[in-house]
């Protein structure tokens, strides 16, 4: 199965996401990780990133596309995808549509979680990310064992760049402007769009998604 979660920022796609693909034997992609992960490690995509991501822009469509694209390709057909933050514009969605075909896969169904936005703005206010191992904690919901250490490694614990209450407004904005719109794109385009409201404990909307997905 493809799958793919669409939402504002923080609404938990990426918590939900890996989950998810957990409880499914997926893959999970997450676009916004493998783009951190590229500029970590310093390759020149990432760094050409770098700067939207920074201003909670999009990156350009192509840039995502090749890079969430090629670890489509190398996965075994069996193995299911849920893609987490792609698409995001309705010009990504054409291109992994045509990609997916090539692939003989297609969407199998699209989840919007949703949340209002002081919901999202205190969630994201109080996120803090691993540097080392990418584990994502809350300071308000899911606190580390000691302040700012990483449970699973040791590793610090950091706000996001594009955390900041101004960037997340800016990013809330971009969502609506961008991403929004892939809804009635892909009711349009008979992919099936379940919609999960996902203001209620992580269990709560899990076990919303896996009913919407049929699993
Ligand atoms: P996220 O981790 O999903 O919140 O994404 C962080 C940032 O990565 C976004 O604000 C964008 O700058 C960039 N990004 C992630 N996914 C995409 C995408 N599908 N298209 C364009 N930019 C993206």
């Amino acid at each position: 199965m493809v799958v793919i979660l669409v939402g504002p920022p923080g609404v938990g796609k990426g918590t939900q996401g890996a989950l998810l693909a957990e409880a499914t034997g997926s893959r999970h992609i997450a676009a916004g990780d493998l783009l951190r992960v590229a500029l970590r490690d310093g390759i020149e995509l990432g760094r050409k990133a770098q700067d939207f991501m920074n201003r909670g822009e999009l990156v350009p469509d192509q840039l995502i596309v090749d890079l969430v694209c090629e670890v489509v390709e190398k996965m075994d057909r069996d193995v299911g995808a849920v893609l987490d933050g792609f698409p995001r514009t309705v010009g990504q969605a054409e291109s992994l549509g045509g990609f997916l075909s090539e692939l003989d896969r297609k969407v199998d169904v699209v989840v919007v979680l949703e949340a209002e936005d002081d919901v999202l703005v205190k969630r994201i206010a109080g996120r803090r990310n691993c540097g080392q191992c990418g584990a994502v904690y809350n300071v308000h919901f899911s606190p580390p064992k000691q302040e700012g250490i990483c449970d699973q490694c040791g590793g610090s614990l950091t706000q996001r760049p594009d955390d900041d209450p101004v960037t997340v407004r800016h990013r809330l904005d971009v969502y609506r402007r961008e991403t929004a719109p892939l809804v009635s794109y892909f009711h349009e385009s008979q992919a099936p769009v379940r919609r999960v409201q996902a203001d209620q404990s992580v269990a709560e909307v899990q076990r919303a998604i896996r009913e919407a997905v049929g699993g």
